[in-house]
């Protein structure tokens, strides 16, 4: 059966509808279409470069798509990413067809198949995704639609979900910290669940939204983490006896314990001994005479398999310690918040060098090129500063360059601050004005964060189309992707 298509042609040119469907038709065989159930169309918004918080239009995710064959956790779905051929593929036809701003090329199958792996290595811990990681909003519906609920840290973010079609009950309130009013709009809205760490956070809760329950966030270890959190976040685990009193006096309904281990973390035991943590507040609380029945184990989960620790090397281990100190038994809702590991795989970023310029250093030696790109720690890459990220570049056409020779560069963003460096060292072959790098896995806390400082505009999207791949009786599994006016199977029964 075929299920998806997610679309977006040419920057700035959305097809129509029936155009789509006509190639649909014309790329899948009929023996297979004839199973198939075409569930919808959409075309993905175009990303407005007014400014870097503009939304795409919400009204071009016309209520089309439905990723039904997602929606039960029981079923794997097969691979929905693109290979990065077709990712490479439809950065050469952009570029053919005249780019020169910088531009992402997202794969909404990428995190598809992300939640897929997370639904079989921990089927028991329903996810929540972070939305802060990347608010791309083609992302979240298709999340929404695959059953997803979403960790919310401000009204603007539980808002972006309200106008997707999510229901509150789908919609957890994990900042510890709320501005008033914010927390009233959730109250408004009747949002279940929020994450509190602190006494003042009680009593605010107990104003604004006394009906409304709360999980309490202790601190745990995050050293092994890429960014940390418990600086800022989580009560000390000397306090939780006094915060939950507290709570009880508050008349606030105190539901379970959330930790985060920080974003990036790389250490399968911190998530157990954080799962060890929130089993000892669980104890403390029925002392007190208080039932906790959720645990929320937070995000910190890696976002690709290559990096120095796999997801499967974090979830067996963190399932085991969940089924000894939460077995099914103790009647504990298990919930999580990742966002990294659901959104990094879906952007690749395509750049274009607008400057070099060779330096020799004064004692001699040899000389290096500084590579100008279009976008730069302002922009996309304010990862560099704020998650700690080392981009890795890679040529969009390799063979351009006049010879293969690998030379010491260095890689810089386009605005006027010294500071603006997207790679200090490298060794690229000798580029031109004009050629273009891109930088893969770049989907997590980039532009969800990146500035039009200098007036230099966040990247544009182009959205591949989610692949389909489903066994149809046969057993035949079909996968294509459409870029623009070129429709390929890139694999057939
Ligand atoms: N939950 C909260 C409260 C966070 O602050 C964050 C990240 O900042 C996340 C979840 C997502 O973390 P990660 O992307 O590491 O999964």
């Amino acid at each position: 059966m075929v299920s998806i298509i997610l679309t977006r042609n040419t920057i700035g040119r959305l097809r129509p509808c029936e155009h789509l469907l006509a190639r649909f038709r014309a790329a899948v065989p009929a023996g297979i279409r004839q199973r198939s159930t075409f569930v919808g169309l959409r075309e993905a918004p175009k990303q407005a470069a007014a400014g870097p918080k503009a939304v795409p239009s919400l009204s071009t995710l016309a209520a089309a798509l439905r990723l039904d064959k997602l929606n039960s956790s029981s079923q794997r779905v097969p691979q929905l990413a693109a290979p990065k051929s077709a990712v490479v593929e439809e950065m050469l036809r952009q570029v053919a067809e005249g780019a020169e701003e910088p531009f992402y090329v997202v794969d909404i199958g990428a995190a598809l198949d992300r939640l897929s792996l997370w639904r079989e290595l921990l089927p028991e811990v329903e996810p929540f995704y972070a939305v802060k990681c990347c608010p791309d909003p083609s992302l979240l519906y298709a999340l929404a639609q695959a059953g997803m609920g979403f960790d919310c840290a401000s009204k603007g973010e539980m808002e972006q979900m309200f106008q997707l079609g999510v229901g509150p009950e789908r919609i957890l309130y994990a900042n510890p910290c709320k501005q008033p009013s914010h927390l009233k709009y959730a109250a408004r809205q009747r949002v279940p669940l929020a994450v509190v760490d602190s006494e003042d956070e009680l009593r605010k809760h107990a104003e604004l939204y006394p009906e409304g329950e709360v999980l309490v966030r202790i601190a745990v270890d995050d050293s092994q983490a890429q960014c940390v959190m418990s600086c800022k976040y989580g009560a000390p685990m000397a306090s939780t006896g006094r915060l939950l009193r507290r709570a009880i006096e508050l008349g606030v309904r105190v539901r379970g314990v959330s930790f985060h281990v920080g974003s990036g973390c790389y250490s399968a035991q911190s998530f157990v001994d954080a799962v060890d943590r929130g089993s000892a507040v669980f104890d403390e609380a029925a002392l007190l005479g208080l039932k906790l029945d959720i645990l929320d184990i937070g995000g910190g989960f890696p976002g690709s398999d290559d990096g120095k620790l796999s997801f499967t090397d974090i979830a067996v281990p963190l399932r085991h310690a969940l089924h000894r100190q939460f077995p099914a038994s103790r009647g504990v809702r298990l919930i999580a918040e990742p966002g990294r590991f659901i959104a990094e795989q879906t952007h690749t970023l395509a750049v274009n060098i607008i400057g070099k310029k060779v330096v020799q250093p004064a004692e001699g030696g040899d000389g290096s090129t500084m590579y100008f790109v279009n976008d730069g720690l302002y922009g996309s890459f304010n990862s560099v500063l704020y998650d700690h990220a080392s981009p890795t570049a890679e040529l969009l056409a390799p063979g351009t360059a006049a010879t293969d020779d690998l030379l010491p560069a260095s890689i810089w963003g386009p605005t006027c601050d010294g500071l603006d460096c997207v790679v200090k060292e490298t060794r690229l072959p000798d580029m031109q004005v004009g050629s273009w790098l891109f930088f893969e896995r770049m989907g997590a806390y980039t532009a969800a964060a990146g500035s039009n400082f200098n007036g230099m505009p966040l990247p544009e999207k182009v959205y591949l189309h989610a692949v389909d791949s489903s066994d149809d009786d046969a057993g035949a599994a079909v996968s294509y992707y459409e870029s623009g006016e070129h429709v390929r199977m890139a694999a057939a029964a």
